[in-house]
């Protein structure tokens, strides 16, 4: 592995500090690195791989669409993304699809959608954006300048570029900032990479009737908490909170890169023709994987196995918090977890991933977990094993 860490190192743009492993293979919820060594699953690939590794249907699907065509740009019509697109309509009960390569490009035109439906309305007026303190929509300009970390935006997003900030969870904070210029509201229903934050029910509520009051487009961000990782497909449908417009990414896709944003009845019609576009976004290989793995979810029966696996992963994390003084808190719904301590935990990542164990941390003292769907108790208890066996060394 030395040898293509050093390559690594020498070829690729240091923008990473990665784990000093090379992995090659998976299988079901375990990775394998280059010696042969094997680890049990807790990130997914960031909160991605729902289906696991190597699942034969998802596989096949993708083997026999490469035969078929790989692409053909958005001039054309193709069968996978009007498949796909109709299950996302279906499921979301809205109304438009636009594929994109990523959830920071899901974000892009969410945020392009927003700014054009007020620029429909008063085309003289400058527009704002509400955005949530701690909250992460990506890496580009415009997912930055909502992206409430100081430490993703310094020296990037000139200041007039910022969006305005408001604390999650704290709807008067919200109110108190919404002016005329406004024209969206942008939050996750559960802030992922911010530390594993879910939305508070009144919270989403009463941002959904801010919205209605207002005329302004509600954005939910569900690129890491969709597709069914809290254990309904749509991390909104817990709340009975139905967003303007969304952006998915992550799991969509389950290992291939895609993305998508999607709108209502109200935000469709603020593009037109000429307004956005993208080369690869909804190219026949993506779509047909976003399409297979929304059969898939169906077929095996995911949403209620991550319900009942939710459940039990919580209480074990509840354990630790009442067995272990340095673990302060759990956080999660479904199978979105963290479990934050009252210390940094790069040291417990690198010592479970000497065991055995991959998980990732979301801010500097919270433990994420964000498996595949399909993780069985079996292998919760697997985990909490090592976990237990690193805190009761802390
Ligand atoms: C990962 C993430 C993004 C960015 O998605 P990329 O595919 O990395 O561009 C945006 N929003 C949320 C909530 C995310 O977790």
């Amino acid at each position: 592995m030395k040898e293509y860490i050093n390559k690594a190192e020498e070829y690729i743009l240091k923008t990473y500090n990665r784990y000093q492993i090379v992995l090659e293979k998976g299988e079901g919820v375990y990775l394998y690195d280059m010696n042969g060594k094997k680890y049990l699953d807790f990130a997914a690939g960031i909160a991605v791989f729902a289906l696991g590794y190597g699942n034969t249907e998802y596989n096949n699907a993708l083997k026999s669409q490469i035969d078929q065509i790989l692409h053909t740009s958005n001039l054309f019509y193709n069968k996978p993304a009007v498949e796909a697109a109709e299950k996302i309509v279906k499921t979301t009960g809205m109304k438009k699809v636009f594929f994109t390569n990523s959830g920071t490009e899901a974000i892009e035109g969410a945020l392009k959608v927003a700014r054009k439906y007020a620029y429909n309305k008063d085309a003289t007026k400058e527009y704002e954006i509400i955005a949530m303190n701690h909250s992460f929509h990506g890496r580009s300009q415009g997912a930055l300048s909502v992206t409430g970390n100081s430490k993703y935006q310094k020296g990037f997003v000139p200041k007039d570029c910022v969006a305005v900030f408001a604390d999650f969870n704290d709807l008067e904070d919200v109110r108190s900032k919404v002016t005329d210029k406004t024209c969206a509201i942008i939050c996750e229903p559960v802030q992922g990479e911010g530390g594993i934050y879910p939305a508070d029910p009144v919270f989403l509520k009463g941002l959904r009737e801010l919205c209605d009051e207002k005329d302004i487009l509600l954005i939910f961000d569900e690129v890491q908490c969709g597709m069914g990782r809290t254990g309904t497909l749509y991390a909104h449908e817990q709340y009975d909170v139905k967003p303007d417009v969304m952006a998915l990414a992550k799991a969509l896709g389950c290992g291939v890169p895609v993305g998508a944003f999607v709108v209502n009845e109200k935000a469709d019609g603020a593009l037109v023709p000429g307004d956005h576009g993208t080369t690869y976004g909804g190219n026949p290989f993506a779509t047909a994987a976003v399409s297979k793995v929304f059969d898939l979810y169906e077929k095996m029966n995911l949403l209620d196995h991550v319900k009942e696996i939710g459940t039990y992963f919580g209480q074990k994390l509840d354990e630790l918090v009442e067995k272990y003084d340095c673990v302060k808190e759990h956080r999660g719904i479904g199978l979105i977890h963290g479990l934050e301590l009252n210390q940094p935990v790069g040291t417990i990542i690198t010592e479970a991933m000497d065991q055995g164990v991959i998980f990732i941390n979301a801010g500097a003292n919270t433990l994420r977990f964000v498996p595949p769907l399909i993780i069985e108790k079996e292998h919760v208890d697997e985990m909490i094993g090592v976990l237990d066996g690193i805190l009761k060394k802390l």
